[in-house]
């Protein structure tokens, strides 16, 4: 820390022999600004880089963290000083580097980012202490009155180790004046002691479950990065149902062993009852879970339990990486592929990437896991940077399921009606055998359109390029993009024609209903977001599958995810094209990784499974590709066109999102952005173009496309190409390095 001249207000300023020597620094406060500014510090007042501390910042207060030595951009006269250190644990190194890493890397301000790592206010208060009673051994009784529950009160505590006061008082009946009387006559002590940590240490006595030998090697091979020490990164590659869960367990548990903490990133963590049931089984304590459910007292103790080291076992979602761990040793990620692992508001950035970045600067091991990895990672593993462990089969007795397609323009559903004759009778089959069976279908609410067939109106959203969506439960349309709702009309907004209304195509509402008037005996049951909301919920739908409540199973993607039902064992994927209309560049991937896992689901118990894809084009290879469970030749061929084009893995892509919600600015902006845009070998400029969302939210959007040779150093590029504009205030320009998301 520099210890630099600085004139404080005192009289004798201008006198050399009297100016004070203050301590400056620079702090950078969790607001979206330049980046950290410079301040004094008072005498007698002592910081370190990664305090936290309260500063004049404008007219207000604020907080931040001490990020280093000033800058010394401004004139120390000019400067102001901390108000003071707050009482919390200082933002360890490694969390300042990654803050600064995620800023560079994403182009996002750095305040922006601290804002994920300080995302609890409050948990920077000193935490509220708590008073426990006990008997005063060395008091003489002497005159002290006792009254009948003042004897109840010290024969309790008497008996038992100290007490706070709600314990005290519920079980000797006693009321509060009682104990505080007791406390003035010196008769009993009042104690302050710290709240104890809410998470246990987890229980490393467990013993692992039998594991296979294919299991055992792979295990063994992850628990060896983790004694080794230092950055690896190792691709757990192993097919649904293989086990991955419990290999990645032992890495955790020598992670723990050596003291350290672990975060484990889920997808979908807020759904994840059943494999948390299994984190229990395994460490016997519940892990410290973090996610958009928690409640704001819980993230409160869970912050600062990982801040003071004493939450060891953290699992979360994709904000997790951002929390202020003390000595973190292992990250895994789970179901590495998943594009919910994109953050694309705010900051928008890549967790698994991240986490990648993150385990490089704190040198700790990383665990991506997936039965279908992302190309980029598979190509990170044959460049060498990434290395991969196996597992091959499915875990016991368990095989993979069989793929059978079916043609519906042969094999064709009634008019109105999305079940194939063979599928309906492959449920049928499968009902009477004592089974259970999932229908996917990739699309919430009763239709996806709704249309006047009078005059061909179509509902949209008022505030988006996008269709509403019926959803008949509710007797409402809905936008699914930023969930504008309108109340179903009986009348054609557009022509007046009443009774006109038709829906067109399919959602798993509609879906239901065919389900139930086909199968009248059976049990069925939807699951999407709209009704399975949060880790209760999921329980008790998990309940329900396996207490054998449900029949026939109808969901979204929600249900494509983690979870192991035995007797479920048919799996029909009644629009296996969804996911190949958008197009993007990486639809072909995301519908076989869907795919995969839908088809994952079936057969995870003794009784084997099959899988039933209904197309409409059995030719595409996506399709063939996991009819024949190829995955290999599916990523080759995949691949080898990505490099045709340049594409990631193989070229760098960034994308600029225009938005506001004048039309003409935004075009404005847009063109005065294009006219500067940079030009060069390996590189390739695309747009102004409208967004396919050209309107989101009431926000008009352009987008440009930026494709790169992979020695382009893209974040400096976009930087210089924007620092050459002035955009006004009502438009923002949003940088997505490594886009997902193309709409
Ligand atoms: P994946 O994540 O690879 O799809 P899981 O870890 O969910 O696979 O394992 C599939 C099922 O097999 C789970 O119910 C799991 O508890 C069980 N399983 C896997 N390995 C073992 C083992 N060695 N002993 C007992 N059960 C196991
Ligand atoms: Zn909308």
């Amino acid at each position: 820390m520099s210890a630099a001249k600085a004139t404080s207000g005192n009289l004798f300023a201008d006198d050399p022999a009297f100016q004070v020597t203050a301590q400056t620094i620079s702090v950078l406060p969790p607001l979206p600004l330049a980046g950290p500014y410079d301040y004094l510090v008072p005498e007698g007042i002592s910081v370190q880089p990664g305090d936290f501390v309260e500063i004049p910042l404008g007219r207000q207060t604020q907080r931040g963290v001490v990020w280093g030595d000033a800058k010394g951009d401004v004139d120390s006269s000019k400067l102001r000083e901390i108000y003071g250190v707050l009482p919390a644990e200082p933002m360890a190194d490694v969390t300042r580097k990654f803050v600064d890493w995620v800023s560079a890397y994403t182009m996002a301000p750095q305040g922006a980012v601290l804002r994920m790592a300080m995302s609890v206010a409050d948990a920077l208060e000193p935490p509220k202490p708590i008073f426990r009673f006990t008997l005063n051994r060395d008091f003489e009784p002497g005159s002290l009155r006792l009254t009948p529950p003042r004897k109840r009160v010290l024969a309790f505590l008497g008996d038992y180790p100290p007490m706070e006061q709600g314990d005290i008082l519920r079980e000797t009946g006693a009321g509060a004046s009682v104990v505080k009387g007791l406390v003035e006559a010196g008769a009993v002590q009042r104690l302050m002691v710290t709240p104890p940590s809410p998470f246990d240490a987890p229980d490393l006595d467990i013993p692992r479950p039998d594991l296979s030998p294919e299991q055992t090697e792979a295990a063994d091979a992850l628990c060896k990065r983790v004694d080794d020490g230092g950055f690896s990164c190792t691709l757990l590659d192993g097919v649904t149902g293989s086990g991955k869960t419990e290999v990645y367990f032992e890495p955790v548990r020598a992670a723990l062993a050596q003291g350290k903490q672990v975060v484990v990133l889920l997808p979908e963590i807020a759904l994840s009852a059943q494999w948390l049931q299994r984190f229990r089984d395994r460490f016997g304590v519940n892990p410290a879970l973090w996610h958009s459910e928690v409640g704001q007292a819980r993230r409160r103790d869970t912050w600062r339990a990982v801040a003071d080291g004493t939450a060891k076992l953290v699992v979360g979602a994709r904000s997790a990486l951002f929390l202020p761990y003390q000595d973190l040793g292992l990250i895994v990620v789970d179901e590495e592929h998943e594009h919910a692992f994109k953050q694309e508001d705010g900051v928008i950035y890549h967790a698994r990437d991240m986490a990648v970045a993150r385990a490089h600067l704190g040198n700790i091991p990383v665990v991506l896991a997936s039965a279908t990895p992302s190309l980029e990672t598979l190509a990170n593993v044959e460049a060498g940077r990434y290395q991969r462990v196996e597992l091959g089969s499915r875990h016991g007795v368990a095989v993979l399921p069989s793929v059978e397609i079916i043609d519906i323009r042969e094999d064709k559903p009634e008019r109105n009606r999305w079940i194939t004759p063979t599928l309906k009778k492959r449920l049928a089959e499968t009902f009477a055998n004592g089974e259970q069976a999932m229908l996917f279908l990739n699309r919430r609410g009763y239709a996806p359109l709704t249309l006047c067939r009078a005059c061909g109106h179509r509902f949209q959203c008022p505030n988006c390029t996008a269709w509403l969506v019926e959803h008949r439960a509710w007797g409402k349309l809905q936008c699914h993009h930023c969930g504008y709702q309108a109340k179903a009309p009986d009348a054609c907004p557009s022509c007046g024609a009443e009774g006109k209304l038709a829906p067109c195509g399919p959602g798993v509402e509609r879906l239901f209903e065919e389900a139930v008037e086909t199968f009248p005996d059976i049990k069925v049951e939807v699951a999407t977001s709209d009704n399975i909301m949060g880790p209760k919920a999921a329980a008790e739908l998990v309940k329900r599958v396996h207490n054998h409540e449900v029949d026939l199973l109808i969901g979204t993607q929600i249900l494509a995810k983690g979870y192991h039902f035995p007797m479920l064992t048919l799996v029909g994927v009644v629009d296996a094209d969804l996911g190949l209309a958008g197009g993007d560049l990486r639809a072909a991937e995301r519908s076989y990784q869907l795919l995969t896992q839908v088809a994952g689901r079936a057969g995870r118990g003794e009784r084997p499974g099959t899988v039933i894809l209904q197309t409409a084009d059995p030719a595409n290879r996506v399709i063939k590709a996991i009819a024949a469970g190829d995955r290999d030749a599916f990523n080759e061929v995949e691949l080898s066109q990505r490099m045709t084009h340049g594409m990631p893995p193989h070229g760098r892509l960034a994308a600029l999102i225009i938005s506001g919600k004048k039309e003409n600015e935004v075009d404005e902006a847009a063109w005065r952005i294009s006219r500067v845009a940079p030009r060069g070998d390996g590189l390739m400029v695309l747009g102004p173009a409208p967004a396919p969302l050209s309107l989101l939210r009431g926000r008009y959007r352009r987008r440009f496309l930026i494709r790169a040779d992979k020695g382009v150093k893209m974040q400096s590029l976009i930087h210089e190409w924007l620092s050459k504009v002035k955009t006004p205030g009502s438009v923002r320009v949003q940088v997505d390095i490594d886009p997902y998301s193309f709409m």
